[in-house]
């Protein structure tokens, strides 16, 4: 495990361990939104790496590869592709090149994350055989203010004169190691590189996406700056500016670079180009300073409606500020053509952007962090991609506008390549439709819902009712043949989530069309036409969702996560001897298929998600029970298991979960992190914080509190956004505050206490 020191604010690591490099370049990534990257190092590097840079959106379709094709495969698995990169300075001294993997001896590394500020920095000093000593810092940002635009201040100092060639580069033949079939996922259109001006110009193979990179580089000596340092060069490649230089004993040469990508939704060359030109033209004009200066306001702009303060527990403090930070950095809900990846722009693991986690998870993170119109991008997204999701089905066999979502997507068609997942962990759509309820839940904002929330959820509910089967032997409708969200199990037959979710997704359909036939008949009348929809279907819809199968374990008062669990020989997951963890790494598939021991949260999802329709005692026997045999072995597990036990008051537990959930990439609890960092379970840290320790939840069109903080904490403070207000909450040991920042005559709900706001829009209660 790596020791990243505890600190409030910042990830710091050091020391040198050149087996570890891919670890650290995925917990240092930078990223805003629409391009990132991992850490990797500037100068080059002949050790074990892994380069990644990403550009938001840009995919390529590789080709499924299967062993045996099936029909109803997707085609093709959407790649986020790594990008040219343009962080790259080559660096010799004296003609020999710096390579850490190749100098004498490192003494010194230092990375540093100042997440308050977006900041990326590297220190490292390392010595030659002739003794030359070699200093060298970098910083480095994504702009958060300016889409296209990164920056690095690249440092370095010796013991003594020296010649050194510096040359900042971008390297664009590129290629991703996740590939299907080893090709090169883009094809360069044309390089310029004049001493101001270098770009290259690329094309994604088969989409045909256009992108170019370019780079910006000035130098200095001790802050002084040089005229005309560069001579452009080029290679097969990279295209290059070399610059040679006599640096002196104790001077500072500084090698500032700018560089990124513009793209653009139309993929016009004149266009892009036009734009590149621009953002060079800028570039003339800004500084280093000057653009972190604007880039630290934006953060400082998000932790302002983000930050969550815990005393007490550093630890934990570092960990959700992390959470958060990571998320900020993937997804900033300005474009409903963007989605939250699983691995953000840190890693190729997992390809396509938008998985259910976006709904599940991130969906309301972004209610309480950001203005509504983010989360209704989220929606729109799929709203957009409706279409798809139709054809999608009819691939299937579906019929009558039947909808099903993709598992993974880029663009709206499935991708995901494994049948046990593609065809049958289609619990997904209910997900969607869950996010469409919880938006409207949570900003009061009906719009959505009446209009093209209805269409999804028309279209998942005819997918549904043509998957159930009616059983006969049973007296009730039955959905066979799924993967429920625990996907150590499939094929399964009714998985209690899959089962119940579809019950609550029929019922709040044809509620929601109700409510609209009364409240609002034209509106009906209009849908009801444009979807060629017969109240013979909602009749059909009601009653699927009365007569589903829904199966429990009387004896032990637990639902029956699939019919064949309790056929399974349940040992538990204390029993496992630890050098057998995580399974998926130690185990085979069919071993793991036939165990016990469940993934992720699956039944406890589900009681998660519609904990209303639960009573206490039934939530508790199915956490007791579920929790023994779950192994979490995906990130979305552990959060989710917090929140239930805090509801339970299992407090501690609840503090172990989250620190697991939150932890998960710090600490590489998974022992996967070289792969990239898990980002949309991230928002389930901050959800076991808010939902759990604080226990918010939204009723009758109030905030509501159960607090519970951990023994460790000292007090937790956090905002909430909550129909366009502000809420500061403050919970310590005997104390919940509140204030808003525009004074409204608002509720909330403390304790089940009703709490009024004062004249200053402060609130307090003892807990
Ligand atoms: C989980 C899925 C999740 C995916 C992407 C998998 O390991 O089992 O539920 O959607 O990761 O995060």
């Amino acid at each position: 495990m790596h020791n990243y020191k505890i600190h409030p604010w910042k990830i710091i690591q050091n020391g040198w361990d050149p087996d570890k490099v891919m670890e650290s370049e995925s917990i240092f990534s930078i990223g805003n939104g629409s391009m990132g990257q991992r850490a990797n190092f500037e100068e080059d590097f002949s050790g074990k790496t892994h380069q990644g840079s990403y550009v938001a959106g840009v995919y390529y379709p590789d080709k499924t590869k299967v062993g045996w094709w099936k029909n109803g495969y997707p085609k093709y698995f959407a790649k986020v592709i790594n990008a040219p990169s343009w962080i790259g300075i080559s660096v010799l001294i004296d003609e020999i090149p710096i390579d850490l993997n190749k100098v004498y001896k490192v003494e010194m590394l230092e990375r540093i994350l100042d997440m308050k500020n977006g900041l990326y920095e590297r220190s490292i000093s390392f010595k030659t055989k002739d003794n030359l000593k070699v200093e060298i810092n970098s910083k480095r940002f994504i702009s958060l203010k300016r889409k296209s635009i990164g920056a690095i201040s690249y440092n370095i100092k010796c013991n003594r004169d020296v010649n050194i060639t510096a040359s900042p580069y971008i390297d664009y033949d590129i290629s991703n190691e996740d590939s299907n079939w080893d090709e090169k996922f883009w094809e360069t259109k044309e390089k310029i590189n004049t001493q101001n001006r270098s770009l290259v110009k690329s094309s994604v193979k088969k989409t045909d996406f256009n992108v170019i990179t370019f780079m910006k580089a000035d130098l200095y000596d001790n802050n002084v700056k040089l005229e005309n340092p560069f001579i452009a060069k080029s290679n097969s490649k990279k295209i290059l500016l070399e610059s040679k230089y006599s640096l002196k004993k104790g001077h500072t040469l500084k090698v500032v670079k700018f560089g990124g990508y513009v793209n653009s939704i139309c993929n016009d060359w004149n266009k892009i180009e036009n734009k590149t030109n621009e953002v060079l033209k800028l570039l003339e004009n800004m500084s280093f300073e000057s653009l972190y200066l604007e880039h630290k306001h934006e953060w400082s702009k998000i932790w302002g409606k983000s930050d969550v303060k815990i005393k007490g527990d550093i630890k934990s403090q570092q960990a959700i500020r992390f959470n958060i930070f990571q998320l900020n950095q993937t997804y900033r809900g300005d474009n409903p053509n963007l989605n939250f990846g699983p691995k953000g722009f840190t890693g190729e693991k997992y390809g396509g952007s938008t998985y259910w986690d976006t709904e599940a998870y991130c969906v309301p993170f972004c209610l309480g962090t950001k203005p509504q119109e983010v989360t209704l991008n989220l929606l729109n997204y799929r709203y957009n991609q409706l279409d798809k999701a139709i054809d999608n089905a009819k691939i299937l066999g579906f019929k009558n506008g039947a909808a099903l979502f993709p598992m993974v997507t880029m663009n709206g068609e499935e991708c995901h390549n494994e049948w046990e997942i593609t065809f049958e962990e289609i619990h997904r759509n209910n997900a969607i439709a869950y996010a469409i309820f919880n938006y409207t839940r949570y900003t009061g904002d009906s719009k959505y819902l009446n209009n093209k929330g209805l269409e999804v959820l028309v279209g998942i509910c005819r997918f549904w009712a043509q998957r159930v089967s009616y059983s006969n032997k049973k007296k009730k409708y039955v959905i066979l043949g799924v993967t429920g969200p625990n996907e150590y199990e499939n094929n399964v037959n009714n998985n209690w989530y899959t089962n119940y979710s579809t019950k609550w997704c029929l019922e709040f359909a044809v509620d929601t069309i109700s409510i609209m036939k009364k409240d609002n008949p034209e509106s009906f009348e209009k849908l009801f036409k444009k979807l060629n929809l017969k109240e013979s279907e909602l009749d059909y819809w009601l009653k699927i969702s009365k007569n589903i199968y829904l199966n429990e374990n009387k004896d032990l008062g637990v639902f029956v996560q699939q019919d064949g669990f309790f056929d399974k020989e349940l040992s538990e997951v204390e029993k496992l001897d630890y050098s057998d963890r995580p399974l998926n790494q130690n185990w085979s598939w069919d071993r793991i298929l036939r165990s016990p021991y469940i993934k992720q949260a699956d039944v406890l999802q589900g009681i998660y998600f519609f904990e209303d329709k639960f009573d206490i005692k039934s939530i508790r026997s199915n956490y007791e029970f579920y929790e023994k045999f779950t192994v979490h072995e995906s990130s979305l597990s552990p959060c989710i298991h917090s929140i239930v036990a805090c509801k339970l008051g299992k407090t501690e537990s609840a503090y172990y979960l989250f620190k697991r959930a939150s932890r998960l990439d710090l600490d590489d609890y998974n022992k996967e992190i070289n792969e990239g960092l898990h980002i949309t379970s991230m928002a389930g840290s901050w959800l076991a914080i808010v939902e759990g320790f604080a226990g918010m939840r939204i009723k009758n069109n109030s905030l509501h509190f159960t607090p519970s903080l951990p023994k460790k904490w000292e007090e937790l403070m956090f905002k909430i956004t909550f129909r366009q207000n502000i809420y500061t909450i403050k919970i310590n040991k005997g104390l919940f505050q509140c204030s808003l920042n525009i004074n409204k005559n608002f509720y909330i709900y403390v304790n089940s206490k009703k709490l009024k706001f004062d004249r200053n829009g402060k609130a307090s209660v003892s807990i």
